[in-house]
């Protein structure tokens, strides 16, 4: 088993070093080589994601990436962009399988904008289709509308579009997904309006066939975000195209408090995946050795999980950060009166060191 460990800018480095420590501790059989992505790799080969690192990732079973970017690139063309590189990654990988869990761990449920008793046990998973719909459709750009309510002025336009492999790919995961959880999924769409999302709860519907163990619904996109706050332990799964998916899991986010704490995985058809923290490269907190790395722990421990095949060791690392969550050892994004204060790296040695 391979790992290409990317850890980027920023907190990247600090963070994704924490990471390595426990899996390092777990004393298992893979390999782990490292490479430059993002604005680390621009000022060393003057791209985002050089051959190289593209090839490394490539090649391994699974990717640690630690966040990309900073404001001093913003000038720079885009395409040369450090967050570019992320973008490469998904489409080289073909990485359409976005995993998104909104878990509120006990000792944090006051740091939810929700009360605590709607967010206490919140354990849900968002699988957002991450490589079609509006995003990426084609025709897209701007022109002399020739129509519409105001013909021969500027007029800007994108594509919706979903195909049936792609909805029957995403439809698949969650319900294999589902499987291993609650046995629940939450299909959202936008049927009511749109020919695209009628299509993709027809064909979720279709391959529901398959999956007769686990119960589905659907719901419209609106109804789901007002859902998402008022009852939000109602949900299990739930899978969506890639701009609701977007909103959703941004949303869902917040329930559990602090961006600090979210892992993500983005996987393709062969289970290889990039896992991730969901949060950025800080550039305010970078190099004080104060960032959350529990995010980026809680990513590997999905790595493990998904790609490597090691849930026993995904359980280690999940039930060592419900410790030392319950020892009251916080980074200051999650501090509370009443708490212990800790840096980066002392959270990482914690860790390992709850790791039995
Ligand atoms: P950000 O997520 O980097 O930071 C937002 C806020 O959250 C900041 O105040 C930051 O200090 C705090 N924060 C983030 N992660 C934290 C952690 N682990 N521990 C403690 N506090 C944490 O978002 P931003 O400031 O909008 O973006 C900064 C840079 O990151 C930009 O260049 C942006 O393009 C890039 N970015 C990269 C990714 C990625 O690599 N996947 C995602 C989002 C943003």
């Amino acid at each position: 088993m391979k790992i290409a460990v990317l850890p980027g800018d920023g907190i990247g480095t600090e963070i994704v070093a924490e990471a390595i420590k426990v899996l390092d501790a777990l004393a298992l059989p893979f390999e782990m080589e490292s490479a430059l992505v993002g604005g680390a790799a621009y000022e060393a080969h003057g791209h985002p994601l050089p051959e190289s690192t593209l090839k490394l990732a490539k090649e391994a079973d699974a990717i640690l990436f630690g966040a990309v970017g900073d404001w001093k690139y913003d000038k720079l063309d885009r395409p040369l962009r450090p967050e570019q590189a992320i973008l490469g990654l998904r489409k080289h990988l073909g990485l359409f399988a976005n995993f998104r869990p909104a878990i509120c761990h006990a000792p944090l449920v006051g740091a939810s904008s929700l009360k605590p008793e709607l967010v206490a046990g919140l354990d849900i998973l968002i699988i957002r289709e991450l490589t079609g719909d509006i995003y990426f459709g084609q025709p897209r750009g701007r022109r002399t509308a020739a129509d519409g309510l105001f013909p021969g002025t500027e007029e800007a336009f994108d594509t919706m579009r979903y195909s049936r492999p792609e909805i029957e790919r995403i439809a698949r995961v969650a319900f294999e997904a589902a499987r291993k959880r609650g046995k629940k999924v939450t299909s959202v769409d936008k049927a009511n309006v749109l020919e695209t999302f009628q299509f993709w709860k027809d064909v979720v519907t279709e391959v529901h066939q398959d999956y007769q163990d686990v119960a589905l619904e659907h719901m419209y996109v609106d109804n789901a975000a007002m859902q998402l706050v008022k009852q939000p332990k109602a949900f299990d799964v739930i899978v969506t195209g890639n701009m609701f998916g977007d909103i959703l899991s941004d949303e869902a986010s917040m329930l559990t408090g602090s961006i600090g704490m979210l892992p993500s995985a983005s996987l393709n058809d062969r289970k290889q995946g990039l896992y991730e923290p969901s949060h950025g490269s800080a550039p305010d907190i970078a190099g004080k050795g104060v960032a959350n790395p529990l995010a980026t722990i809680l990513s590997a421990a999905m790595m493990l999980r998904y790609s490597l095949n090691q849930e026993q060791a995904a359980q280690r690392i999940e039930s060592a950060v419900q410790q030392v969550l319950a020892q009251g050892l916080r980074t200051p994004d999650i501090y509370s009166d009443g708490t212990t204060k800790v840096g980066t790296a002392q959270m990482g040695d914690a860790v390992v060191k709850a790791l039995g």
